[in-house]
């Protein structure tokens, strides 16, 4: 899979990358990341992408030439099957969304600036629109982050131990059971028993239950379903 993220402040992308997860995802070759600077599409020598908006008022606005110019240059390397673009107006981010473009080849997350981008890069260039929340961020670059995220680690042979993506929480509508690690005992603070036991038949049974458990006082919603 590639994710190519078109961004006028690709510095931001630089550590989200870069370690972990999504940096071994890359290094197995599974999911290859890249970050394209809007400023080196720019359409004069000052190397602006950005402008007043028609109308008046505060907040610049990306141009939609420099994005067409960016989007045509990897259109021509490969076809995809997404172009995100992240606002606050999109749809919202969930579980079943990321298993779903986990599941692609290609995938173009554009991120928006200042007041976003011109209407008509949204309404001829972009497939689909996500936000990740009901509140404002600067720019789409934390947001693409959070998608991306949220994408690789469900592409197979990412996570070493597949199973591990499975019982995440809302993977199943279910909200993940409590974990515990060594010591098994703090400050007269102890881990469950059943933890202990050794009895695999049991402990499964018990993480089933807390997951239930969970999910009714956490997100009832999720069990409506
Ligand atoms: N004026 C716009 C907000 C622009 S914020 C409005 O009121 O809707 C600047 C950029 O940050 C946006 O273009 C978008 O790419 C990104 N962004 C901001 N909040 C976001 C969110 N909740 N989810 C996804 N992207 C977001």
């Amino acid at each position: 899979m590639q994710i190519d993220i078109i961004s006028c402040v690709p510095a931001l992308l630089e550590s989200p990358f870069s370690h972990s997860i999504l940096q071994r995802a890359q290094d197995k070759g599974i999911v290859q990341v890249q970050v394209h600077n809007l400023r080196e599409y720019a359409v004069n020598k000052h190397r602006q992408v950005d402008d007043y908006a028609f109308g008046g008022g505060a907040g610049m606005v990306l141009m939609i030439e420099p994005i067409v110019r960016c989007i045509e240059n990897l259109q021509s390397h490969r076809q995809y099957n997404e172009i995100i673009y992240m606002s606050p107006d999109g749809e919202l981010l969930n579980q079943r969304m990321a298993n779903q473009l986990s599941l692609q080849e290609n995938i173009i997350i554009l991120c928006g600036h200042y007041k976003g981008v011109d209407e008509r890069v949204r309404e001829h260039l972009v497939t689909r629109e996500i936000s990740i929340g009901d509140y404002v961020l600067s720019g789409g670059e934390l947001a693409a982050a959070v998608l991306a995220d949220s994408i690789i680690r469900l592409v197979p042979g990412v996570l070493s131990n597949e199973t591990s993506a499975l019982s995440d929480s809302f993977q199943d509508d279910l909200i993940a059971p409590p974990v515990y690690t060594r010591p098994a005992e703090f400050n007269g603070w102890s881990v469950p028993n059943v933890l202990l036991s050794g009895n695999q038949k049991l402990i499964d049974e018990w993480r089933e239950e807390q997951s239930v458990a969970r999910t009714h006082k956490r997100r009832p919603g999720l069990l409506a379903k």
